[in-house]
């Protein structure tokens, strides 16, 4: 039964971090409420911090990117909020929610948009596809801390 609640519920979910730029800048609440406030549901979340060598590990897919080295030094400046959040068509609603990867692109009323400085410190992540919001809540949460 579990198992099965996890297969058809795969689909509602996304993983997001507030990066450092955010946390240092005291966004945390705010991007939590506009979330919050747009129909996502908290499943699991943590305050931690990336060492550089976790962060290149998160970021891997993006290795041969000539900004990878610029991006693991970020994600590992300084804490972050991790979290697991569900909303029927989370991926694509959340990705829609933070807005263009570059601030200065992002639509008018999105968190990247409110919250960002700059292409590389955009505040928030998200999840880009089911599987991958998988991987990545694997990656910051074991099973007894989410459901
Ligand atoms: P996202 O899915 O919108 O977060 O964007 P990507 O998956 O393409 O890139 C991952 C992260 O790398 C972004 O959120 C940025 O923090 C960073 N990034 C992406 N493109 C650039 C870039 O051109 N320059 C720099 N410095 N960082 C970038
Ligand atoms: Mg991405």
């Amino acid at each position: 039964m579990r198992q099965f609640l996890k297969q058809i519920m795969a689909t509602n979910r996304t993983f997001t971090m507030i990066k450092p730029d955010a946390v240092a800048a005291g966004h945390i609440g705010g991007i939590l409420e506009q979330i919050i406030k747009s129909g996502f549901k908290l499943v699991a979340m943590k305050y931690t911090t990336l060492s550089p060598e976790k962060a290149g590990q998160f970021y891997e897919v993006h290795k041969e990117r000539p900004f990878y080295g610029e991006l693991c030094q970020f994600m590992s400046s300084g804490p972050i909020v991790a979290a697991i959040l569900e909303k029927d068509n989370a991926i694509e609603d959340f990705r829609k929610l933070i807005g263009a990867t570059d601030p200065a692109k992002a639509e008018v009323g999105t968190i990247r948009q409110k919250f960002a400085q700059s292409i590389s410190a955009n505040a928030v992540h998200g999840s880009d596809s089911d599987d991958n919001a998988k991987i990545e809540g694997d990656f910051f949460f074991s099973a007894f801390e989410r459901f």
